[in-house]
């Protein structure tokens, strides 16, 4: 028996559990939610497109737990606490399989990060999962913008680069159970739960003048805080992280995947020489790796990339884009 969209909504949505500042939730025309006193509400959206963000016939649950994730990163980015999101989820046909687990897939990761599912809308056509997410910061706290970054601010990124588009070039990534390959499986995991950042860059947030975070590869979205700034930015290539298993899975592959590869989800920030330290602390103590990969510097020169001996490095693409 196929399902009517409201009885999807009614099985695998509905249930999801809501905090007390959801005064209405799922159910009526609109949901009321009730910011906490003194914060501002910080809001985007993302969708996921099938077959243009993920790989057809994908397991539903990673393709739910990514797409809440890839917003998330947008709340790390701006230093938000994620509180709530909608979730407008287009499908070709009812299949209670697929909505099972991809419910069950969203539901636990948005519990694991705290925000809760306060609506949507629910349509038939091709697969397309559309999230917008809203968090807060304090009043008192600025959050994270693209556009503070000074001359001589060192670029700082979290995390490894070029694990998810090693992933999408050099990997059957439609599953992550069938790869018995370790660094498959590293590499499929990155592409598919892009981790949370949202800790550090909450508590670090006062050391950083700017920061964004690297959907669609290094090189484009460092471009974007240049860019915001006013401001030229010199990247090394011989400081990238790069992860064991990208260098095993792709060997010289992986600085290019590293500066022009989309889908890490990690924060590209920067941050004055004077704060470096204070952030390493930070970083250990939440284990989350930071790597200085660059300087920003106040001439025209745009987004350059350089070698260990400063020769420029030239790429076909800075990173993905839609059009
Ligand atoms: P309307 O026709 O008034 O827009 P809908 O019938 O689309 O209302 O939705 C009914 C309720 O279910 C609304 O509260 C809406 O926010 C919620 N909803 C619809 N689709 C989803 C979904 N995929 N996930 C969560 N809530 C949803
Ligand atoms: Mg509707």
């Amino acid at each position: 028996m196929s399902l009517n969209e409201f009885q999807i909504i009614r099985q695998y949505f509905q249930s999801a559990s809501t905090t007390d500042d959801v005064l209405l939730g799922i159910g009526d025309d609109a949901a009321i939610i009730q910011p906490p006193p003194g914060h501002r509400m910080v809001v985007s959206a993302d969708t996921l497109v099938e077959s243009v963000h993920f790989p057809k016939d994908a397991p539903p649950d990673l393709v739910a737990r990514r797409a809440l994730r890839v917003n998330l990163s947008d709340m790390a980015a701006m230093a938000a606490q994620p509180r709530w999101f909608t979730l407008a989820l287009t499908l070709p046909e009812t299949n209670s399989g697929w909505l099972e687990a991809f419910s069950k897939g969203l539901l636990e990761d948005a519990e694991a990060f705290g925000c809760c599912l306060v609506g949507g809308d629910t349509t038939k056509g091709p697969l397309n999962i559309g999230i917008q997410i809203m968090g807060t910061v304090a009043d008192e706290d600025q959050a994270l913008t693209r556009s503070g970054a000074q001359s001589g601010d060192l670029l700082l990124v979290s995390g490894n680069l070029g694990d998810a588009a090693g992933a999408l070039e050099y990997l059957d990534q439609s599953g992550t159970d069938q790869d018995v390959d370790q660094d498959a499986l590293h590499l499929c995991n990155r592409y598919w739960l892009p981790e949370s950042r949202i800790a550090f860059a909450q508590k670090a947030a006062h050391l950083i003048n700017a920061a964004c975070d690297i959907s669609d590869g290094l090189l484009a979205d460092v471009g974007h805080i240049c860019t915001a700034s006013g401001l030229s930015v010199q990247v090394r290539a011989d400081k990238l992280p790069l992860s064991i298993a990208l260098t095993n899975v792709c060997g010289s592959d992986a600085s290019r995947l590293a500066m022009t590869g989309g889908d890490d989800y990690e924060l590209c920030m920067a941050v004055p020489p004077e704060n470096l330290a204070a952030i390493e602390q930070i970083a250990a103590e939440l284990e989350v790796p930071v790597t200085e990969v660059g300087v920003f510097k106040k001439d025209e020169t745009g987004v350059r990339c350089l070698d260990k001996n400063g020769e420029t490095i030239e790429f076909e693409s800075a990173g993905y884009t839609h059009f």
